[in-house]
């Protein structure tokens, strides 16, 4: 297992109450899987995000990643796990404006000492396809074009896992189409993908999907017939709400309870 997590949890305070952001993940993921996460708005996917990225450490649990122990490292550990191991994609590209696309993607290499940068970087911009466009700023540059940049930055250290959260969020659906061919290619070549979307044909593309609810994983399937079916009639990906609980049931006045229901029975469960 490339990640391998143990009832992880990331709680908040926020004045006298705790935000349980994550409460009790456990999650393996193989070598070359393509894995989304999906949920509501809230339920802990971006979280989970920065815990498996290594930015942060969580409450409890334990997070392995490639055989290292990631949760419980120092600063200066995370950091290095970082630059040697994981790759990121955001939703908004997070590029350095007034800076060419070469060194917006030779950033990491800057992060991890290395010497060579330029060539790397445009190796890079290649695999993006995106060679011919290595000295425009982004402001030069079409949103797909900008998403395809910090793809380029996030694999140039030949990351072991590339981490996406909502990739194709700020993108329309025929750019993100383009966006998600270059996750398949990354995938391909053998790179461990874990995305979060809220787009249902984009958890649908990957291999397994993640259901995240209130911190928990609600399931973890891989896609296959049954689940695209399910997940497309049901859509529990674009508005990603469980089933709502019956209510509870109605509870009769006492003058209209009959008699034997002094005798303390069951009584109704709470919900
Ligand atoms: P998602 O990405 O699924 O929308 P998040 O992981 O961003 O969810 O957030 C999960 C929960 O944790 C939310 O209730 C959110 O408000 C809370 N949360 C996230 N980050 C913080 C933080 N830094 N401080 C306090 N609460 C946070
Ligand atoms: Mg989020």
């Amino acid at each position: 297992m490339i990640i391998r997590i143990r009832q992880l949890t990331k709680f908040y305070e926020m004045g006298d109450t705790v935000v349980r952001a994550l409460d009790g993940v456990d999650l393996d993921v193989e070598e070359g899987a393509f894995i989304a996460i999906v949920g509501p708005s809230g339920s802990g996917k971006s979280t989970m995000m920065h815990l498996i990225g290594a930015l942060d450490r969580p409450t409890s649990g334990t997070y392995e990643l490639d055989g290292e122990l990631v949760s419980g490292m120092s600063d200066g550990q995370l950091a290095s796990v970082r630059n040697r191991k994981i790759g990121f994609v955001f939703q908004t590209f997070n590029l350095i404006q007034r800076t060419s696309a070469v060194d917006n993607v030779a950033v990491p290499l800057f992060y991890a000492r290395k010497t060579s940068v330029r060539e790397p970087a445009l190796k890079a911009l290649a695999r993006v396809g995106l060679e011919q466009r290595a000295w425009h700023n982004p402001n030069e540059l079409s949103g797909g074009e900008r998403q395809r940049v910090a793809i380029a930055r996030g694999i140039v250290n030949d990351p072991k896992i590339l981490l996406a959260d909502e990739p194709t969020g700020n993108l329309d659906s025929k750019t993100g189409k383009q966006i998600m061919e270059i996750f398949h290619d990354l995938h391909r070549s053998g790179v461990t993908i874990v995305l979060v979307t809220h787009e249902l044909t984009v958890a649908l593309q990957a291999r397994r999907i993640v259901r995240m609810h209130d911190g928990k994983v609600l399931d973890d399937r891989m896609v296959d017939d049954a689940l695209r079916h399910e997940l497309t009639t049901n859509s529990l990906v674009s508005d990603a709400t469980p089933t709502p609980k019956p209510p509870p049931p109605p509870v009769q006045p006492p003058s209209a309870q009959p008699p034997v229901a002094r005798i303390p029975v069951a009584r109704p469960v709470k919900v």
